[in-house]
């Protein structure tokens, strides 16, 4: 029986680079729903629709082709056929995708295309998000909640958008989390079955270690 493992928590907490091997080491896809919510936003920002305005956004929720790749060792992301896994990086992107993340009709979208994925997976797979665990996949196999301190989690990331402010990247993450945790559909969330796992003292490989041993339990 494919294995499904839902993997959720804030910016920062190692929940890519975790999900990413754990699906690689047991042989099982991967998706990225982040990097879902920042395509429909770049596609959005692409098009000039209003952000400001939820009403505009829900209008056209439904309108770009969203297609993830979901090998963990090389995941794709496709809008209307375009390569958007640079793109979606920018802090544009970044700044923007909770706003958009927030309007029910995107999420409706975006989460048929997460279930289908998953239940298509044959071997199995990890999903990431932040309401994988509550709401997209709430049969998972296995759930897990990844966290970590403030501190931690913008020294990861300030870390890997090379030399980027500390300070302004920890501002930037509790925003955004903030955000994401207070919207009215699908907050983040931890689920009440979920394992909470608190990175702030472990190393990747730790934490890798840790989820792979609860899979294989
Ligand atoms: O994981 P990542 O930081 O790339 O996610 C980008 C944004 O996408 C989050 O800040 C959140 O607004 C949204 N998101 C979401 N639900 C998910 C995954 C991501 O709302 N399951």
């Amino acid at each position: 029986k494919p294995v499904i493992v839902a993997i959720d928590g804030p910016s920062g907490t190692g929940k890519s680079s975790t999900s990413k091997a754990v699906a690689a080491q047991l042989g099982l896809s991967y998706l990225d729903t982040g990097a879902q919510y920042r395509a429909i936003t770049w596609w959005m920002v692409d098009n000039g629709i209003d952000l400001a305005d939820p009403v505009a956004i829900a209008d056209v929720a439904g309108k770009p082709e969203i297609i993830s790749g979901t090998d963990p060792s090389a995941p794709t992301i496709t809008v209307d056929g375009v390569d958007v896994a640079g793109p979606i990086r920018t802090q544009e992107v970044t700044s923007k995708v909770s706003a958009v993340s927030a309007v029910p009709e995107v999420r409706a979208r975006i989460t048929e295309l997460q279930r289908t994925l998953a239940t298509g997976a044959e071997k199995g797979i990890v999903v990431e998000g932040r309401d994988i665990g509550t709401t997209v996949l709430p049969d998972a196999d296995l759930k897990i909640f990844l966290t970590a301190s403030a501190e931690a989690r913008a020294a990861r990331r300030s870390g890997e958008l090379k030399g980027a402010d500390v300070q302004a990247t920890r501002e930037a993450l509790i925003k955004r989390d903030a955000a994401d945790s207070s919207r009215k559909t699908s907050p983040l969330a931890k689920a009440g079955d979920a394992v909470e796992v608190d990175t702030t003292e472990l190393t990747l490989a730790q934490v890798i270690e840790c989820v792979v041993t609860l899979v294989e339990e």
